[in-house]
């Protein structure tokens, strides 16, 4: 597969930065949005012209007249605008309208046919493509959209993680499972991996630490939704930032020297700050559990301690431990404590103000 550097302004070592709303709403809109992007220095910016939503009867893009106010927008700005593309025709559109940044989405990227169709369409084009990963978690369907981008000439390729659909309650709306861009990273060295927390996270909040755990692993760029009133914004209200929001996180987040230093500690620090939080994400959804079993119990009667599920629940995770190389001890002790809480939980029957509000 060949790869060259993406035709995307990068200042030398920062990430690629690419910023912008969900969607195009309004030509004033992304003229206002347009202007702040450049004073903050970034020089690319995405906007949606055809919105996949998982519901229909959902803002669904104002379709092709955006494009014509992105053409107005550049114009008057130099910015460059990046826009999802889905079929053969919105290829063509896009094409037409001087647009030469597009993005796969994330239902797109699952299908091969649709991939294989908007591959064709670009072929002899020079337009840098980034591919959303898959919404479910499969490494090599990624790698196959990209191969098949590959195959028809595209050469300015690279990849955007946007994390995976999940079932149930959850602090992120997209489960990070940094491990599948990790694989792609070692499968592929040589493709860009940009991050976007803005639908990993699903909230403003979360924006800032995602976007600094992309840049702790040695991604190459960050894509962020941002709006000039993201609380009246037709899509992902929640999740965009304002530009001055925008501004504060690219101050404060950290670009990591990417020559090791021959420094194999760092990485694995990062390694291990990355499992913790894996850990604390599972424990706050166990616990989320806990305490609807908790509101069950009440229900039905039952008392809140069960004495002989406790009891087989340690046996079986004792033994699991002890498959792993795990002390008895040290699992013992861990499910006690883990134990404990979830008994504290259900009897105050607190609930847990932040993750509520997380998992909103
Ligand atoms: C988007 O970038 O606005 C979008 C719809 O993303 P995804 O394909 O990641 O859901
Ligand atoms: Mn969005």
């Amino acid at each position: 597969m060949t790869i060259q550097p993406l035709k995307i302004p990068t200042t030398d070592g920062n990430p690629i930065i690419i910023a912008g709303p969900c969607a195009a709403e309004s030509e004033a809109q992304l003229h206002a949005i347009a202007k702040r992007l450049v004073e903050l220095d970034i020089h690319i910016m995405r906007a949606g012209v055809w919105k996949p939503r998982t519901k229909p009867g959902s803002f669904e893009g104002r379709g092709n007249i955006a494009l014509e106010w992105m053409k107005n927008v550049m114009a008057a700005t130099g910015i460059r605008m990046a826009t999802e593309v889905a079929t053969p025709k919105h290829v063509e559109d896009c094409l037409e309208s001087g647009i030469d940044v597009l993005w796969i989405g994330a239902r797109t990227s699952t299908n091969p046919f649709a991939v294989q169709n908007i591959a064709d369409a670009l072929r002899g084009t020079d337009v840098t493509v980034l591919v959303k990963n898959p919404v479910s978690p499969d490494v090599d369907l990624w790698i196959g959209a990209l191969e098949r981008l590959a195959g028809a000439g595209i050469t300015r390729i690279a990849a955007i993680h946007r994390g995976f659909s999940q079932f149930g309650s959850k602090v992120y709306r997209n489960a990070p499972m940094w491990q599948v861009p990790i694989e792609l990273r070692r499968r592929l060295p040589q493709l860009p991996i940009i991050g976007d927390p803005s639908h990993i996270g699903g909230k403003r909040e979360l924006v800032y630490p995602l976007s600094q755990e992309a840049l702790d692993l040695g991604f190459d760029g960050l894509m962020i939704e941002c709006h000039n009133n993201p609380k009246e914004a037709l899509s992902d209200s929640k999740q965009q930032l304002t530009p001055d929001e925008l501004g504060e996180i690219l101050n404060k987040i950290k670009v990591r020297d990417r020559c090791n230093h021959g420094d194999e500690l760092d990485a694995m620090r990062r390694d291990i700050d990355l499992l913790d939080s894996q850990l604390i994400d599972l424990l706050s959804q166990r616990m989320s559990i806990s305490r609807k079993i908790g509101q069950i119990k009440q229900q039905e009667n039952m008392t809140i301690l069960q004495a002989a599920r406790f009891n087989s629940m340690l046996e079986q995770r004792i033994a699991e431990g002890r498959n792993q190389k795990l002390s008895d001890d040290f699992i013992g002790n861990l499910f006690a404590t883990i134990h404990e809480e979830s008994i504290r939980q259900q009897i105050h029957k607190e609930q847990d103000s932040t993750n509520d509000s997380l998992n909103n």
